[in-house]
């Protein structure tokens, strides 16, 4: 793809989407939710399908000329049953959060209970943070993970439904480095007479690919984002059995968006398409592999992992151990210098705050589509260590930057 055409009308942002593409290609992306798409995924995603209002579902809009919207969104559809044996998948959130909005809508008056897990402990903003609308129209509670081991304290979980008696469980998580037992969450749920939505915004594509256990035929909810691990493009998803079906998908239109991105939604049915193919589930494997590689190459190093390792394709380093005078702030920025980008994050027991917490988070998803395996990760990690150790030590993270060219000059992304 070229950005010629912008570039004869705009230059100004011309120069910033070739900006993008540059950074994206020059440094390493281990943002743990970040991944990059084939270029089928982004031509689609750029289509005329941006032009086109398709309100409603396949065969009943109410706008004319659909016939090629119908035709999208149902690959979209059959590819993800396909994908994750879902029963009933609405393609149409435009993001994690508004799939999220959707299920609440769906079964959820104002004032009922919601209980999921805090967000410095790894859950997210859309499960009833004060500051997302879930948080205001809903009561919420919080589960937190045992800060011994760093595992979901499934018991303290039991025991805080009992007494709160929520209407809804959320499970599905942003910085959680071990498998998630939807199952005993369900027995939980089922226990107090709740619903369960697992988010596996996250892990969608360790779940297609069958690298982690699924959520769907368990959970009541799953809903996911499609521009993680499952490496489709922007945009949200729910499953649900074919009972939730009508509400689920009201919920979405009219209850909570207008016209669907169906450039949007062809992105996702390239994407899925993709993620069918049997290289898919090698790319899965890689990631956790790889992730795992990362992880035991840090510890090796003395560095404290949160739950002491991980299942799946993200690690949680607690500086405070080994390092308790740097923050993860610190290192996310001397990271980002040599060009190797990740993010600072909250640990279980936080003593710091959100905006300059004492991790960090680091994820294998973009590194393993740019072809990175055990031995690669395993070298990023003495990286970040080094850094991690002298943050403030300029003429190192000169060395490291320059190592880093070396790396992305080998494992190419985009032309
Ligand atoms: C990323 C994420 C979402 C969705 O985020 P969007 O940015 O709205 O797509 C939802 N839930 C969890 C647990 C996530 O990690």
């Amino acid at each position: 793809m070229t950005y010629d055409t912008v570039r004869e009308t705009d230059p100004a942002v011309a120069d910033a989407l070739e900006g993008e593409r540059a950074r994206q290609n020059d440094t390493l992306s281990m943002i743990a939710s970040e991944n990059h798409v084939s270029e089928a995924v982004m031509e689609a995603q750029s289509s005329e399908l941006t032009n086109k209002y398709a309100e409603g579902y396949p065969g009943e809009r109410y706008y004319g000329g659909c016939e090629y919207a119908d035709e999208i969104e149902e690959l979209a559809i059959e590819r993800a049953e396909e994908l994750w044996g879902a029963d009933h998948v609405n393609v149409q959130p435009h993001s994690g959060s508004q799939a999220n909005m959707g299920v609440y809508l769906a079964v959820l008056d104002p004032g009922d209970k919601i209980l999921s897990l805090d967000l410095t402990h790894g859950g997210h903003l859309s499960h009833g943070h004060p500051a997302n609308f879930a948080g205001q129209v809903y009561e919420v509670e919080q589960y937190e993970v045992d800060e011994e081991t760093g595992y979901i304290d499934y018991e303290g979980l039991a025991d805080h439904a009992e007494e709160f008696e929520p209407d809804i469980i959320v499970s599905g998580y942003s910085a959680y480095p071990r498998e998630v037992d939807f199952e005993r969450i369900q027995e939980t749920a089922d226990a107090v007479d709740a619903y369960h939505l697992a988010d596996i915004a996250h892990i969608t594509g360790l779940v297609a690919a069958g690298v982690h256990e699924s959520p769907v035929g368990v959970a009541d909810f799953v809903t996911g984002s499609t521009h993680k691990t499952i490496r489709a493009g922007r945009g949200g998803i729910i499953m649900c059995d074919e009972a939730y079906a009508d509400d689920v998908d009201s919920a979405v239109f009219p209850g909570s968006q207008g016209g669907p991105l169906m450039h949007n939604v062809a992105g996702k049915a390239v994407g899925f398409g993709e993620a069918l193919e049997p290289e898919f589930e090698a790319y899965a494997e890689q990631t956790v592999a790889n992730a795992k590689a990362l992880g035991d190459r840090l510890q090796e190093h003395g560095l404290d992992l949160v739950s002491d390792g991980t299942d799946n394709h993200l690690v949680l380093a607690d500086l405070r151990p080994s390092h308790p005078d740097t923050t993860g702030k610190e290192v996310e920025e001397a990271l980002e210098a040599a060009g190797l980008v990740l993010n600072a994050n909250t640990v279980p027991g936080e003593t710091r705050s959100a905006f300059n917490p004492s991790g960090i988070r680091a994820g294998t998803p973009a590194l393993t589509t740019r072809g990175f395996d055990e031995d690669a990760c395993r070298e990023v990690a003495d990286l970040i260590y080094d850094v991690v150790d002298a943050p403030d030590d300029d003429e190192l993270i000169a060395e490291i930057s320059a190592r880093v060219d070396e790396l992305t000059d080998e494992y190419t992304l985009y032309e």
